[in-house]
């Protein structure tokens, strides 16, 4: 039976999957089945941060799945350790501890719970629990319960009602939008710095700075999703920070990027104290969460990899320097098919212009130029129907923008009308 075959009998149709068997790869390439060769722009949707198979991560999998692979969160597992020192001092860069999971979606389950329990801490002056959460139209925190109650787009909760209850969706970089949600029941205030999935929209710092100081005057949770924006994606060491860096966020959720490809989710939470004798990081104490997987040894030793490459090769530089690469040359092209180009580091999303672009009756541009540019060779995602995302590896050589780009010009011109 052909691999199609077997996703048509045993495999749910939960995804609009392209044509591509993929079967090997290495660095910024993919090969298929059938032996046709990609540069890859996706990257498993921002996961490979490091490229495909780096020789570092694949070594560091191989000893520590031959050591120990699994043991439980019943015991203090060195890699753990070492993993949350590494995050917590030479990332986050604030005093705060962090909670190992295995995806994007569950730690934002995570983050969730963080805010209900502070919440109850420090109720509303009623006496009451606070428990809504503020996040925005056109976010993306995942498909579990939780979090796609947080996610502010109405086609992802389809079917699934009731959500779960108190979420409220503000407009994104509307800062009056979240003053008119505030409420004595808000405990917290959830979003992506970089939307990835809605759009590749980003915050500005005046908004970000905006919320931090709501947060403050309100006694509110900031709480960032960085599951696909964190370690380095933006060119900075934290997604916040390449954009308002002198902000201090109450809590952080991270996946994708973090394991290069191994599965592997986390939170971090401030160690600032919510009042005098308590702080913020103890609110998830014994009893209070847990995870069978979460932390493993082996998730450990592989993010420790992806963590020390990206500082040790230097990685956010290459990003800020691929980034000035791709605006200038898009700057240059002035081509009437993109209307700008949104992002930040290389989380970039050309925004499209339909009119410009002839393709057929039920496609979106964004999808149309994916499977011409997945035709010519360059693997890349969609983000929207308008929105062209490029999410290659943090150490994209000079030569592989440029390839990419000469087959992004190719595609514009072969769909141009
Ligand atoms: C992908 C993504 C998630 C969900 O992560 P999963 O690992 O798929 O559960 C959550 N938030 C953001 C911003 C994402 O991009």
């Amino acid at each position: 039976m052909t691999t199609h075959d077997q996703f048509t009998n045993y495999v749910l149709p939960t995804y609009g999957r392209f044509p591509i068997v993929p079967d090997k790869a290495q660095g910024t390439h993919l090969w298929d089945s059938e032996g046709n060769k990609y540069l890859d722009f996706c990257t498993g949707i921002a996961v490979c941060s490091i490229g495909h198979c780096h020789p570092r991560l694949t070594q560091a999998i191989q000893e520590q799945a031959s050591k120990l692979m699994h043991c439980s969160n019943l015991y203090e597992i060195a890699e753990q350790g070492e993993l949350a020192q590494t995050i917590v001092e030479d990332f986050v860069k604030i005093p705060g501890k962090i909670f190992f999971a295995n995806s994007g979606a569950e730690a934002n389950e995570g983050l969730v719970k963080l805010a209900r329990k502070f919440g109850h801490t420090k109720p509303a002056a009623s006496g009451e629990a606070r428990h809504e959460i503020i996040t925005f139209g056109n976010s993306f925190h995942g498909r579990t319960m939780g979090s796609l109650s947080a996610t502010g787009q109405p086609a992802i909760q389809q079917g699934f009602a009731p959500i779960l209850e108190g979420m409220q969706y503000a407009e994104f970089n509307h800062l009056e939008s979240v003053k008119a949600l505030i409420s004595d029941k808000t405990a917290a205030i959830l979003l992506e710095p970089v939307q990835g999935e809605g759009g590749v929209n980003p915050a500005n710092a005046e908004f970000l700075n905006g919320l931090a100081a709501l947060c403050k005057e309100h006694d509110l949770l900031l709480m960032f999703d960085e599951v696909q924006a964190g370690f380095g994606r933006l060119g900075e060491d934290m997604a916040w920070r390449a954009i308002a860096p002198e902000l201090e966020p109450d809590a952080i959720s991270w996946a994708k990027g973090m394991g290069g490809g191994f599965p592997i989710g986390a939170f971090w939470i401030s160690d600032r104290r919510i009042d005098p004798d308590t702080t913020l990081s103890s609110q998830l104490g014994p009893k209070t969460h847990g995870s069978t997987y979460g932390g493993n040894p082996l998730a450990c030793a592989a993010s420790l990899a992806v963590l020390a490459e990206i500082k040790e090769a230097g990685l956010c530089d290459n990003v800020k320097a691929r980034e000035a690469q791709i605006r200038s040359a898009i700057e240059s092209w002035n081509h009437p098919a993109i209307s700008e180009l949104r992002g930040k580091g290389l989380l970039l999303g050309f925004g499209l212009n339909p009119e410009a672009l002839t393709f057929p009756y039920g496609q979106t541009s964004a999808l149309a130029l994916v499977l011409k540019l997945t035709e010519l060779g360059l693997l890349t995602v969609p983000a929207g129907a308008d929105t062209l995302r490029w999410l290659p590896p943090l150490n994209v050589t000079e030569e592989e923008v440029d390839q990419a780009l000469a087959l992004l010009k190719q595609a514009l011109e072969a769909l141009s009308a």
